[in-house]
């Protein structure tokens, strides 16, 4: 599996599976904790989740899915609510996520978006999570470019991750965002990369693409974010068929001719563009 750098030195798969919409229902536990054992099965190894899911829902059978599997293999990823990230509330947050997932450490800790509480307070707060070795590394998610130079103030050069809302069909991060997470060496985690099942998956250019490759529509709007090497995707599905066709994406090598077609079909922004957020 292809790994990114953190400017931490420690790395990170660009493949995951995301939990979003999982964990609301305890009957369906079982077979949500299957879904992730049978995308650890296949070899992934990143997993991001968050205290909003399923309301701890999803790192419950999360956990499930961890018993008996060798934890450092395993790259687990979750969030704090804005409404928790104060100096205090991160730090208990946290622990409360652990206690769920049943781990000791997660590897990336995430500010969910910004809220009311001082980016000051929980950077404080990720700084001694991470010197007391109960996360690896921190960052944030839905931050747009000003934000992320306000956060870059008081981190210490030291965040993990920005994730947001990335694919062929949402482009807009590629205009000062992302030039700036490269400078500074930060990944991006693309969140949404199927752009939630739209349109997208339907649109004729990335059925064309997918149909010379013998691939699926999802498999190929996977495989263009997979190309760019500082890009994480982290696609979601609640089912078995499609967290297989989902990974299957790895081996799907898009050709230059096959950029190019879906460069003309989803242009790059040539403005600046508010982050999507879902
Ligand atoms: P995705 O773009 O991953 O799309 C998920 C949807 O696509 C589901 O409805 C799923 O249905 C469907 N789907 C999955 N695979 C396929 C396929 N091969 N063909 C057709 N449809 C498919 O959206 P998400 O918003 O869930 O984003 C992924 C992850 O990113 C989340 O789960 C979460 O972990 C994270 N995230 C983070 C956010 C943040 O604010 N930081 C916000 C949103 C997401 P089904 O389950 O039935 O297969």
């Amino acid at each position: 599996m292809r790994t990114v750098e953190l400017p931490s030195g420690a790395r990170m798969p660009a493949y995951g599976i995301g939990t979003w919409r999982m964990g609301e229902n305890p009957r369906r536990r079982k077979d949500e904790a299957d879904i992730v054992r049978l995308a650890l099965d296949l070899g992934c190894r990143l997993i991001d989740t968050a205290e909003m899911y399923g309301n701890g829902g999803a790192e419950l059978f999360i956990g499930d899915a961890l018993e008996g599997r060798r934890r450092d293999e395993i790259y687990l990823v979750s969030k704090v609510y804005p409404h928790n990230a104060t100096r205090r509330g991160t730090v208990e947050a946290c622990e409360r996520s652990l206690k769920r997932l049943r781990v000791e450490r997660l590897d990336l800790y995430l500010l969910h978006w910004r809220g009311g509480a001082a980016l000051a307070e929980t950077a404080e707060a990720f700084h001694r999570l991470r010197d007391a070795g109960k996360i690896g590394d921190f960052g944030v998610s839905n931050f747009d470019t000003d934000d992320m130079t306000e956060w870059g103030r008081l981190d210490r050069d030291l965040t993990g991750a920005n994730q947001v809302m990335y694919n062929l069909a949402r482009r807009g991060a590629e205009f000062d965002l992302q030039p700036l997470l490269r400078r500074r060496r930060i990944p991006l985690m693309a969140y949404s990369p199927l752009d939630q099942a739209s349109g997208l998956l339907r649109h004729a250019a990335v059925r064309s693409v997918a149909q010379r490759h013998g691939a699926t529509p999802a498999q190929v709007v996977l495989a263009w974010l997979l190309r760019q090497p500082d890009v994480v995707v982290i696609p979601k599905s609640s089912g078995t068929e499609r967290t297989r066709e989902n990974w299957g994406a790895l081996n799907v090598v898009l050709t230059q001719a096959d950029a190019d077609e879906l460069e003309r079909a989803f242009p790059a922004p040539r403005r600046k563009q508010a982050l999507d957020m879902s």
